[in-house]
């Protein structure tokens, strides 16, 4: 038995984290085989038992110790994600801790008042003597899957989301994040939270669909590509399990021609070149109406070039390496597709002649429809622009695509920003910015079309982390209920002039049907008077 442990262990493969800055192997982490997945989910359930009881104030208070902790870290933490995923210092502060004590602050102040038990006053007169409630309930067992690009604050608020509502988390990081998903997890450990209500789960992609299927998970926060999303979908449905999908985008920025031109450039470089590009919402493309379209591409040319490429723990860094060599491959096929189909580079696209994933950030023109850059997800420092006709052909050819993220409009008409915040098909809408709303807890993170299924962030993240459960009391001191039993002609009559009297138009045949039934001994031996009475005002 010990053996053939060892055998199937020694058939799991290593967790390999490498700086994409230098190539360097950073860490070899053994990732867990089956039989140890299940024995992290056994523990987590049991540990639940005692978690989802504990005073949500209580949860909250560890939640500020998290806040606290990593704020002291930042600088630590920030450099540890510049070196195992490739952002520079000042991006990871940025976009990755901000974001995450944003959050922890919303869920430690707001997290009870978003999950109080609400009394409902029924629509039903028949029920105006129960007290009934919404009810929030945690799942039992969440487990979060995350994604490289942000390998901080993409898992840490709905790790934080799920266990402040009660349930317990096993943390799957992406295996080439494995450090930072250590770091993550060591600072709820830190501040309080016990150990088997959050664990890492260092898991590779093998073994991955044995956890997602697993029924000892109740629930499955995924975050990543499509294709695997809706692999993960498929893995949940066996156990008719609940998941959150955050998948690709194509975001599509549209600039009109009343548009601040420098401005705009400024924010769509900064936006598709940002985090070197690899954003499930960064701008993948742009279409600008034709009389401004020039001065666009010289001002982002003007802007693009100034991007500092380098190693991302220096200071003046601006753009670091992309974070894997399969990431840089990619990036220069879509390049390179897009000049066989007849785009034009005007500016960079080119690896950098040293160690680490380097490349220039690219600019392309003339772009169109039958290019992969138009079409799937690039996930890299690339700003293709088209040029349009029109505002129709642009929200047109922004919303032809099978994703749906979000999307960024450029205008300086109220008017053309509320048409592109209506017509435009994403999660996110945002005028004269992009991306920035990450940085917001209560900004809902979610994606239309084949970007997702249900939300992170803000109340309705919260809402995801807990079931909905109605529970309602009688105190049971009418003899019977109307609808009992026993049926019969007599039943039938009574049940159809109780209908008249709640739901006939015109009020002749209501008071008709109150007449018919004050006689009845059924009808006032089982109608809950008292708050009937009270609630007279609902008959109309
Ligand atoms: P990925 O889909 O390859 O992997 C994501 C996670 O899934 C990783 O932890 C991976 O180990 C795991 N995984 C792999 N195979 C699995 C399987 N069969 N079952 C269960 N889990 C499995 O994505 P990636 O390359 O790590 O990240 C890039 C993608 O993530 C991009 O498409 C990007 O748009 C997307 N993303 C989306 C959001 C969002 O909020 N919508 C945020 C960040 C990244």
């Amino acid at each position: 038995m010990q053996q053939s442990i060892r055998q199937e262990a020694d058939l799991i493969p290593r967790l390999i984290s490498i700086n994409p800055a230098t190539e360097r192997v950073l860490a070899e982490i053994p990732a867990l085989h089956p039989m140890a997945i299940d024995q992290l989910i056994d523990c987590s359930r049991a540990a639940g038992v005692s978690w989802r009881k504990r005073p949500v104030r209580e949860r909250q208070k560890l939640l500020a110790r998290v806040q606290y902790l990593l704020n002291d870290r930042k600088q630590e933490v920030a450099e540890l994600i510049a070196t195992e995923q490739g952002k520079p210092v000042a991006e990871a502060l940025v976009a990755e801790i901000v974001p995450a004590l944003a959050i922890l602050k919303y869920l430690r102040r707001s997290a009870h008042k978003v999950l109080r038990r609400t009394r409902i006053r029924h629509e039903l007169i028949l029920f105006a003597n129960k007290k009934s409630y919404y009810h929030w309930e945690p799942y039992g067992v969440v487990g979060v899957i995350s994604p490289w690009n942000f390998p901080f604050s993409v898992p840490l608020p709905q790790i934080a989301a799920a266990l402040v509502t009660g349930n317990t988390v096993l943390f799957k990081p992406s295996p080439q994040a494995i450090l930072v998903g250590q770091a993550l997890v060591a600072l709820f450990h830190e501040a309080g939270f016990p150990e088997d209500v959050v664990r890492l789960a260092p898991i590779a992609d093998t073994e991955a669909p044995h956890f997602a299927a697993h029924p000892g998970i109740d629930k499955i926060l995924f975050t990543g590509s499509t294709a695997v999303g809706k692999k993960v979908m498929a893995q949940a449905a066996e156990t008719v399990k609940s998941v959150v999908l955050e998948l690709g985008g194509k975001d599509a920025a549209i600039v009109a021609a009343d548009a601040d031109i420098r401005r705009t450039a400024k924010g769509i470089v900064w936006g598709a070149v940002f985090a070197t590009g690899q954003v499930c919402a960064s701008v993948e493309r742009v279409y600008v109406e034709q009389p401004v379209a020039e001065a666009l591409l010289a001002a982002c040319l003007e802007e693009i070039r100034k991007v500092r490429v380098g190693d991302p723990l220096e200071a003046e860094t601006e753009m670091g390496p992309l974070s894997n060599r399969e990431q840089l491959d990619k990036v220069q096929e879509h390049i390179e597709d897009a000049l066989a189909k007849g785009a034009r580079l005007v500016y960079g696209g080119k690896r950098l002649d040293r160690p680490g994933y380097f490349m220039e950030p690219a600019l392309l023109a003339g772009v169109d429809h039958t290019m992969k850059v138009m079409r799937e997800e690039t996930f890299g420092p690339v700003l293709p622009i088209m040029a349009v006709d029109t505002l129709d052909e642009a929200i047109r050819l922004a919303n032809d695509s099978i994703y749906g993220l979000t999307a960024f409009g450029w205008t300086r008409s109220r008017r053309t920003a509320q048409r592109l915040m209506h017509e435009l098909q994403a999660g996110t809408v945002m005028i004269n910015d992009a991306t920035s709303s990450w940085g917001e807890p209560l900004a809902p993170w979610t994606g239309m079309k084949q970007s997702g299924i249900g939300h992170t962030r803000s109340p309705y993240g919260l809402f995801e982390m807990v079931q909905l459960k109605f529970v309602s009391y009688d105190a049971g001191r009418n003899r019977s209920n109307l609808w009992w039993f026993p049926y019969g002609s007599a039943a039938r009559t009574l049940m159809s002039r109780a209908m008249d009297l709640l739901y006939a138009r015109r009020p002749g045949v209501r008071v008709k049907a109150l007449a018919g039934l004050l006689p009845s001994r059924r009808f006032m031996t089982s109608m809950p008077w008292p708050a009937v009475v009270r609630n007279f005002y609902k008959l109309f």
